[in-house]
């Protein structure tokens, strides 16, 4: 009988083994990390296979709901792990794979994870994490001078005191955008007089003391869903996220925006914020961040940013300007995890005003006394990990003009694809790139010239971009399926179609190692895979000779 094939018996001795004593660099683990280290790239094309098993199919590996009772060796279960889970997992570094926001990491982040792992700090309190809190705060003063451009004496007074944040590290742009409103909503039903405030005396009570009929976030239709998240958590329900529309390059109507303020101030409903989107999710367009913070201003609203995806563009001197306005905004979202390149779970929130965590601030005897230095007297989430230092290493590594770099030459990827679609004559582009987003859809050249035609009636477009849509979605799963590339896609409201919404393909550009090759590749595989409907492209065929 093998090493690997005797039976594991949980016993005092091997516990502590596994505690103390590492996987010899021979054995599976060892190998299997030595081959990471070396080439991680390599490591996934070899060990996640292009699968075509259904989701249903790889349920059954996961259906058993006991706890093991035989304790398993390392190398077995690595096997176990490799096959069922690995291999079926995603490749969302590979440079084909196009559709999310999730990319390809630098390399040297994943030693530097296994140190963070390793360290297993935990930021919640100075008491377990010691350095990790400075560094922290100097990584939330390093984003918020990124956005607010303050000067040293700024940065010196707050950086590290006690009683304010320049913001807050979080998982992500979902519980960044939480802790803003959560933020503006406290702050807004501050205590007054006899009113000991929101924080004690619920949202009931303040809406009587101040004498508001109600609450409302205002953001465009392309705002992110963790906005109605954060209303039905805050208590004021999804229903009060108002969405604005928006003009034909996805950014909000500003004049839509101000006519809706007066109209709720006019019903004496307040606006708990107003919310401009800095890169939307499925298109990348950036609001008119100045334009919004005038109108906020005049309503003596809270301005907030939602930048989880678009604010990176600020680390690009050439492309900064897109997002003028930010530097007004009383509190930002911006995603680490996604144009910064640093695994997920990294979000951030920043505070123009550092004392506006004064209105979020909690107490506990044990740690987070007052007077303490503990972040976690000023974050929604308890636990963290060190994750601020990938952020640190990274902006250290790469540096702004490193950055730079990637943040320009994803914009001008999307624009030599957004150029290779308008040239070839089965493509339609939708939403052109701002940032690296866009999207597009295929249309045969036929069915195009039939849709620029005049005399096409309003029936005629909308049974044509139904049978579009049904084939659009039949290319996205067939591609996702076949595993060589992945774009994703989503549905729209396009101002050509008279506001109709069309399901569409949605390209993120920003994995820097996807080439114009690959671009070129995922069309002509498009083109291939149309020709295989054998419903959708015939009906638009024949719907198009009239
Ligand atoms: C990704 C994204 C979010 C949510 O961030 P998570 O990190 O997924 O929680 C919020 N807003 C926008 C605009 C985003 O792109």
């Amino acid at each position: 009988m093998t090493q690997s094939k005797r039976t594991a018996q949980a016993t005092n001795e091997s516990l502590h083994r596994i505690f103390t004593v590492a996987e010899a660099p021979d054995s599976t683990l060892g190998v299997i990390e030595k081959e990471m280290s070396q080439n991680l790239a390599g490591f996934l094309n070899n060990h996640i296979v292009a699968s075509k098993n259904a989701l249903t199919d790889i349920e059954q590996d996961f259906v058993c709901p006991r706890i093991p009772e035989q304790p398993e060796f390392v190398s077995d279960h690595i096997h176990h792990l490799l096959d069922k889970l690995v291999a079926q997992s995603v490749h969302t570094a590979s440079p084909s794979f196009i559709g999310h926001m999730t990319s390809a990491l630098p390399s040297f982040i994943l030693p530097l994870s296994k140190l963070m792992v390793g360290l297993n700090q935990n930021l919640v309190k100075v008491e377990t994490s010691k350095a990790f809190t400075p560094l922290e705060r100097q990584v939330l003063g390093m984003m918020h001078n990124l956005v607010y451009l303050q000067d040293e004496h700024f940065y010196q007074a707050w950086m590290h005191s006690a009683e304010h944040s320049l913001g807050a590290f979080c998982s992500g742009g979902t519980v960044a955008n939480i802790t803003a409103l959560w933020v503006a909503r406290n702050k807004l039903l501050k205590a007054d007089g006899n009113f000991k405030g929101i924080t004690r005396s619920g949202l009931f009570s303040a809406l009587q003391h101040y004498g508001y009929q109600g609450l409302v976030i205002l953001v465009s239709e392309r705002g992110h869903y963790s906005l109605k998240k954060s209303a039905d958590i805050l208590g004021i329900g999804q229903d009060s996220v108002i969405a604005i529309e928006t003009d034909e390059n996805n950014k909000i109507d500003c004049q839509k925006l101000a006519q809706k303020c007066q109209q709720l101030s006019e019903q004496n409903i307040k606006v708990l914020s107003i919310v401009g989107v800095a890169g939307t999710t499925e298109t990348g367009n950036i609001d008119p961040l100045d334009k919004m913070a005038d109108i906020a201003a005049q309503y003596d609203c809270h301005f907030h940013v939602d930048a989880a995806w678009g604010g990176a563009t600020l680390l690009s001197n050439k492309h900064r300007h897109l997002l003028s306005g930010i530097e007004r905004a009383d509190s930002v979202t911006i995603d680490a995890h996604k144009q910064m390149y640093v695994p997920m779970g990294a979000g951030v929130v920043l505070f123009k005003d550092p004392s506006s965590v004064a209105d979020i601030e909690h107490h506990a005897e044990y740690i987070l006394r007052n007077g303490s230095k503990d972040l976690g007297s000023h974050t929604l989430e308890g636990s963290r990990p060190g994750m601020a230092m990938l952020v640190y290493a990274s902006l250290h590594i790469i540096s702004r003009p490193g950055y730079e770099m990637l943040i320009n030459q994803a914009i001008e990827k999307a624009e030599y694809f957004a150029d290779i679609i308008n040239q070839h004559q089965d493509f339609e582009l939708i939403t052109k790139p701002e940032l690296c987003l866009l999207t597009y859809r295929y249309v045969p050249k036929s069915v195009q010239k039939f849709l620029a035609q005049h005399s096409t009636t309003t029936q005629q477009q909308a049974d044509i971009n139904l049978l579009l849509g049904k084939l659009t979605k039949f290319i996205q799963k067939r591609q996702r399926e076949d595993g060589r590339s992945f774009v994703s896609r989503t549905r729209i409201e396009v101002a050509h179609y008279g506001g109709e919404k069309v399901i569409v393909f949605r390209v993120v550009l920003a994995n820097p190692l996807t080439s114009k090759q690959n671009l070129q590749d995922i069309l002509a595989e498009q083109c291939l895979l149309a020709q295989e409907s054998e419903n959708f492209l015939p009906q638009l065929l024949a719907l198009a000779e009239g």
